[in-house]
């Protein structure tokens, strides 16, 4: 076994995935990562870590990990994000997001994820708590990216691309011209989730026409609860296919969990045909829609 060696859960001597850069993983096969978000209370952290003991079946790419608004969000990610270095055998991603915090808070956080030998950050923006003003030292996720890259540990770096063009975006151009210039500083981005492949291809096109050619991950979002998913595609701007949404809120129990599966293994692997780096699942924390993709995937 190479490498720096850590313990599982089960005192198992494992290769340490701490220093794993996952920039340095890009382009030799198509990644498989999954994204998860801090549990509220013990109940779903319990949850969490059976999801993870499951994930760990598939030898996930990476992992990675969401962040709330404020301080103490930030701290919750990074505690989960440490723990999932530490004791699993796949490196896991800090979400880190700058509106509404200063320099020096943020500072202070890259210095902990550096002593903790934690290499990859997703730098985002962050959205203001309920539509308020943007607040803090910070406006742009392109201004975090400067940071993280100041910093003396040599974080591989992420950021958020939005396919339907984002939210806050002044136009489709404008909205392009950012994203290509905060990527050449990055490493890589995920995209937010979108249902049409042809908005992947366009994304990337755009991206090309302005001379950046960053690996771009697709971001897919498994519609296994119809309801809420609608209501975060209403405010990402994501579209919604309707006769794919009325169809599975039309079942319930394992019947929706197989067809939302179905659904997503279909999008992903069109995504990877049209030449994606990987594809990253957002679990929302549960590992049986994930496992049989991955299972769709492989066939
Ligand atoms: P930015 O890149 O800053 O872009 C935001 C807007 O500003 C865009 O319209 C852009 O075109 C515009 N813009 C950028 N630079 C400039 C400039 N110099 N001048 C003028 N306009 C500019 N949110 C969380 O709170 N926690 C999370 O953990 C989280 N994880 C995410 C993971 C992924 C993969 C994705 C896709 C999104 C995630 N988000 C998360 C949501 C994200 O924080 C929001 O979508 C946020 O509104 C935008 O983030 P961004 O990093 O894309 O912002």
């Amino acid at each position: 076994m190479s490498g720096k060696q850590c313990r599982d859960a089960g005192n198992r001597a494992i290769r340490c995935p701490l220093m794993t850069r996952i920039v340095d993983i890009l382009g030799d096969q198509p990644t498989l990562s999954f994204e998860f978000f801090p549990p509220a209370d013990e109940v779903a952290a319990k949850h969490l870590d059976e999801t993870l003991n499951e994930l760990t079946e598939l030898a996930p790419s990476f992992v990675s990990v969401t962040c709330g608004v404020g301080g103490d969000g930030h701290d919750r990610t990074r505690d989960i994000v440490t723990d999932i270095c530490r004791h699993r055998p796949f490196p896991a991603m800090a979400h880190l997001t700058c509106v509404g915090h200063t320099r020096q808070g943020v500072s202070g956080l890259l210095d902990d994820y550096a002593a903790a030998e934690v290499v990859n950050i997703l730098a985002l923006a962050g959205d203001p708590p309920d539509g308020s003003a943007i607040s803090g030292d910070f406006h742009y996720a392109s201004e975090l990216v400067e940071v993280v890259r100041a910093h003396p540990a040599e974080f591989s770096v992420g950021v958020a691309a939005h396919p339907e063009v984002h939210p806050r975006s002044v136009n489709r151009a404008s909205d392009r011209r950012h994203l290509a210039a905060k990527l050449d500083e990055a490493d890589f981005a995920i995209t937010q989730f979108f249902f049409d492949p042809a908005d992947y291809t366009r994304l990337c096109n755009e991206l090309a026409d302005l001379g950046c050619h960053r690996p771009v991950i697709p971001g897919v979002m498994p519609v296994i609860w119809p309801k809420s998913i609608r209501r975060y595609a209403e405010m990402n701007g994501s579209t919604v296919p309707e006769p794919l949404f009325t169809d599975l809120e039309a079942l319930s129990g394992p019947h929706r969990i197989n067809a939302a599966a179905e659904a997503a293994t279909e999008l992903s692997q069109s995504l990877l045909n049209a030449g994606a780096p990987g594809i990253h699942l957002y679990t929302l924390n549960r590992s049986e829609v994930s496992i049989q993709i991955a299972e769709l995937l492989r066939h």
